[in-house]
């Protein structure tokens, strides 16, 4: 039993040749509506592969919302703890890519009312977990809340910190597990003023992941799982999808570095398709490939 506790966002990808200047209206050449939002993302890679998957999470009163909720229902995610709110929109995020560029503006609109006490509403949900996954696209209190809860029950904590922020150490050292890439991982060992003893402690909880490379774990030392090559097509989600894919190996008891091997064989499979959501592989898929 899995609960995710984060974000659900639209992401609104318009294509164009170039930048309009200010006051300037241009034609575009596409435009795309992606559901995504890592909280939402994560909890679908999680369904995916067969978890009992719960989220909690806030939509505005709207089409947006009411899709995307929709979507995680049909995925089989229980949805009885998303709710939707009045007078704010879906979060989103309007994506401008043009010169090989992108431009993005996110809005975080119902996300930022996954408030601590929201999530403290739903501490029985919470208790009921075999392990909950958090990022850092709703506000922090309601990140720690949950953490905080989750310890008291003593459920697994998985906590993504991205988009990377400085976080307390008291918070960092809540989590059992830090999922940062290596770019929020450098942020986050730069960020503290630790102890040589809390950046160790810090470090063992953290499983490293690094692109097509795989991932590090730091228990004795440390030790790379490798990833598998496969041909990337779209790469969007790969670290929503391992994030899914090892709470799921970890809520199983299975050992971290073989977690980590289900975890890179996921995120792998998952950048052969396009989308974040699009390329996530059921465990079957997984195992096959694992087979190859
Ligand atoms: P993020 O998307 O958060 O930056 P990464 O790029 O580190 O995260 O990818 C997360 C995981 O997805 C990696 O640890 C790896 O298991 C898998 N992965 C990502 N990119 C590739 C790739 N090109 N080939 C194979 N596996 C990949």
């Amino acid at each position: 039993k899995i609960t995710v506790i984060g974000s659900v966002n639209m992401d609104l990808v318009t294509l164009a040749d170039r930048t309009p200047k200010a006051g300037e209206t241009i034609l575009g050449k596409a435009f795309h509506t992606i559901p995504g939002g890592k909280g939402a993302n994560q909890a679908v890679a999680a369904a995916r592969l067969g978890a009992e998957a719960t989220f909690i999470g806030c939509v505005g009163d709207d089409d947006f919302g009411r899709l995307m909720t929709q979507r995680l229902q049909d995925e089989g995610i229980n949805i009885d703890y998303v709710k939707p709110v009045t007078h704010v929109s879906t979060g989103i995020a309007a994506i401008t890519i043009s010169e090989g560029d992108n431009r993005i503006i996110v809005v975080p609109g119902a996300n930022s009312h996954v408030t601590a006490e929201y999530v403290q509403k739903h501490e029985e949900v919470i208790a009921a977990s075999d392990a909950i996954v958090l990022q850092l696209e709703i506000p922090v209190d309601g990140v720690k809340k949950a953490m905080e809860l989750a310890r008291k029950h003593r459920v697994k904590i998985i906590l993504n910190p991205a988009p990377f922020q400085v976080l307390s150490k008291e918070m960092l050292l809540l989590a059992d597990y830090l999922t940062p890439n290596e770019h929020e991982q450098a942020e986050l060992l730069a960020a503290g003023n630790w102890t040589e003893a809390e950046r160790e402690e810090i470090l063992q909880k953290c499983i490293v992941t690094r692109g097509a490379a795989g991932a590090s774990i730091y228990q004795n030392g440390e030790k790379l799982i490798p990833g598998y090559p496969v041909e990337a097509v779209d790469t969007t989600g790969a670290g929503d999808t391992f994030n899914g894919a090892l709470a799921f190996s970890l809520s199983g008891n299975a050992d971290l570095e073989e977690a980590c091997r289900f975890a890179n064989a996921a995120g792998a499979l998952s950048v052969t398709k396009l989308g974040a959501q699009g390329g996530m592989p059921t465990s079957e898929e997984v195992a096959e490939f694992l087979q190859r």
